[in-house]
């Protein structure tokens, strides 16, 4: 008889054990799980494509968006990074069109060009192509990933379709000497009006070089340099922001680097920030410089517009619409 009880015991136990897991991977648990949900956060940085040994499926991308309430992604095709045995390395024409046919398809998704300056077949007429006929948003540029110099004869053709058609150049920033913050400056200094987005604002740096690039830049007025916070420690977002101004520092986040559940990662660093800053710098950060360099609708966010201002002619009236 106390055997039996004894037997009886860590059965109990078991059997109580195995309800307490069954309650926490109940479908109730899992709808309370927490996400981001600001009106109105444009995401200035996002991919299509693929890249071995990470999830940027489509789906993925959208699902993670309406999930968090993710207004707009700007989108390039990392099918045209020449990695080899890890992405595509897929001609400019190519991989654009792949962006135009998906964004035409999903009004979220904005366009972006992938350029591929100095590669084989690459051409800034390419470019100009999706500029002005398929409305892209901007240029991205990665010269770590595609081998040239930020700063190099080959880049410049493209640049001045970014001031011809009033469009933003964004380009990852790492700390190579082709893609640092003090080498896209230089060639951002021979362009002051066409908005220059540093992403990742020195992609495994100590940030150091780009916050003070970007306080530079906007000091002596002559680049219009952006930071943008995908990987980016939390405190050195905050340094930004209250070293450059709100102003200059834009959200993005490498979607999807971190897969289905993607946005989750940056709810507790958007908490912290939206905690150390007034509301107005906040809207700046999530919202309007990203309205401001792309030129969206400036109505309501969540009316979802879909209208974008013309591209620009050229003429030298353009070129005072920014400083
Ligand atoms: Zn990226």
């Amino acid at each position: 008889m106390r055997l039996r009880l004894l037997l009886f015991i860590p059965i109990i136990l078991i059997t109580l054990m195995l309800n307490t897991s069954n309650l926490s991977c109940s479908p109730n648990a899992s709808n309370a799980i927490e996400h981001i949900n600001e009106p109105g956060i444009i995401d200035v940085h996002a991919h299509i494509g693929e890249f071995k040994g990470f999830d940027l499926s489509l789906n993925s991308l959208l699902a993670t968006m309406s999930e968090s309430n993710i207004e707009y992604a700007f989108i390039s095709n990392i099918d045209g990074a020449a990695i080899s045995g890890v992405t595509a390395d897929g001609d400019e024409t190519t991989v654009n069109e792949k962006t135009a046919k998906i964004s035409s398809e999903n009004p979220k998704l904005k366009p972006l060009f992938w350029a591929k300056p100095g590669a084989k077949g690459a051409s800034a007429e390419i470019a100009e192509k999706f500029l002005r006929d398929k409305k892209f948003y901007g240029i991205k540029f990665h010269p770590d990933f595609n081998n040239f110099q930020a700063n190099s004869a080959s880049v410049i053709p493209y640049l001045a379709l970014c001031q011809k058609y009033n469009v933003p150049a964004l380009f990852h920033c790492g700390g190579s000497p082709r893609s640092s913050a003090k080498v896209i400056y230089e060639v951002a200094k021979k362009f002051p009006n066409v908005p220059f987005v540093l992403y990742h604002m020195g992609f495994n740096t100590s940030h150091e070089e780009a916050i003070n690039v970007a306080q530079e830049a906007k000091n002596k007025k002559d680049a219009l340099i952006y930071l943008e916070i995908s990987h980016v420690p939390v405190q050195e977002i905050l340094k930004a922001i209250k070293t450059v101004g709100a102003d200059r520092v834009i959200f993005g986040t490498d979607a999807t680097y971190y897969g289905r559940n993607h946005y989750d990662t940056y709810l507790g660093p958007l908490k912290t920030i939206k905690g150390a800053i007034s509301a107005t710098e906040f809207q700046q950060f999530i919202h309007n410089n990203a309205v401001e360099i792309f030129h969206l609708p400036s109505s309501t966010p969540s009316q979802g517009n879909q209208q974008k201002n013309e591209p620009s002619t050229g003429k030298s009236e353009d070129k005072t619409r920014k400083n």
